[in-house]
């Protein structure tokens, strides 16, 4: 079976000090990347990692000596180094992709890679023109493309000192369809179909509790967003908008030949916004929270570390949390309340739509 050398890029005790900034270590997300990109690529593509998931940090030179053993053995191996980048200047960001500067087959694997993220992301910034040649004597110089005897890249799969980044490298949404883009590369390069359906990215919805209906994500015709992005859109409609949803959305709401292209996004953002009936019926939306008395705003301190949010039609329970807010990482956090549809519990915008948080009086949160 082909083989990828998957490997972190850091052990798990390199934040502190230094890779990784304050509400995230580097770690927990190229930690996150590989264990996803391993599990989609089970059955297809066999996986090394010298660098241990979990694991304390392993020397460089004794992880390519590890990858230059197997690929000793296998001469068709491939190498991907998945990292978070950080740079001065916080305005910095996007997506790129390092090779070593005299192998034009692992320029080839850089460039599937990159074509595969703009299909993944479309729209999402890319820095520079995302593909960069690793020369010796420059600062991208890197051990990792240099040491390494077979085809192998790293990755930089955005800033984490730009804070828009930061939240996206912070959500398992990103990180999946980080592995995701990861995984489609990889059998790409090496001639494998790839098959959405026998590797969900995203488990099935659950129902909550045995009586009641699992709640239909089907998303309303309203949301603040009102750009021509589909996948800001969703966001700001808090749902799902990774392919796979959105190939779903289009068969619900009758987009022919859905191909991910600018053009059939836009087709499907219009009907969606135009409120055109979905093929399949409807669930009843969940109740909408009832507006606040008067403008009121939540602020989360700065001492909490993470906060929980919910989607608006899950019960606010801990195990119905799949996304959290870390006030600490920006000095707290203030939200409008644009609802209060249970005791303690408030409805704000953030990064990804609408959310729910508890907000009872043991947390800290401060009403006004
Ligand atoms: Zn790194």
């Amino acid at each position: 079976m082909a083989e990828l050398h998957n490997d972190i890029g850091h052990g798990i005790n390199t934040y502190p000090p230094n890779k990784g900034v304050p509400g995230m270590a580097e770690f927990e997300f190229n930690n996150a990347v590989g264990k996803e990109t391993k599990r989609l690529l089970k059955g297809k593509v066999n996986t090394f990692e010298a660098q241990p998931f979990d694991g304390r940090d392993i020397a460089l030179i004794t992880r390519t000596n590890q990858y230059n053993a197997r690929w000793a053995k296998d001469k068709t191996s491939i190498g991907i180094s998945n990292h978070a980048n950080a740079n001065g200047k916080k305005d910095v960001r996007g997506f790129g992709v390092f090779y070593w500067h005299t192998s034009p087959e692992a320029k080839k694997l850089a460039e599937i890679i990159l074509d595969e993220y703009k299909k993944e992301f479309p729209g999402y910034p890319i820095w520079g023109t995302g593909l960069f040649p690793s020369v010796p004597n420059t600062w991208t110089n890197f051990h990792m493309c240099r040491e390494t005897k077979g085809v192998f890249v790293l990755v930089e799969w955005e800033f984490m000192t730009n804070p828009d980044a930061l939240k996206l490298l912070k959500s398992n949404d990103y990180r999946k369809r980080c592995a995701l883009v990861n995984a489609k590369s990889v059998c790409r390069w090496y001639g494998i179909k790839w098959s959405e359906d026998k590797n969900p990215s995203q488990p099935a919805p659950k129902p909550i509790t045995p009586n009641q209906k699992p709640a239909q994500a089907q998303p309303k015709p309203s949301g603040a967003y009102t750009g021509g992005s589909i996948v800001d859109y969703l966001n700001s409609i808090g749902v799902d908008s990774s392919a796979a949803n959105r190939r779903k959305l289009a068969k619900e709401y009758g987009v022919s030949n859905y191909d991910l292209s600018a053009t059939k996004n836009l087709e499907l953002l219009n009907k969606m916004r135009n409120g055109k009936t979905a093929t399949k019926p409807a669930s009843k939306p969940a109740a909408s929270p009832k507006p606040a008395a008067k403008k009121q705003t939540v602020h989360l301190p700065a001492s909490a570390k993470t906060w929980r949010t919910y989607k608006l039609n899950v019960q606010p329970v801990k195990k119905n949390s799949d996304w959290s807010l870390t006030p600490s990482a920006f000095g707290g956090l203030t939200y409008d309340i644009l609802g209060n549809p249970y005791s303690n519990v408030v409805t704000i915008m953030t990064g990804r739509g609408k959310r729910n948080i508890y907000v009872g009086p043991e947390t800290g949160a401060v009403i006004k």
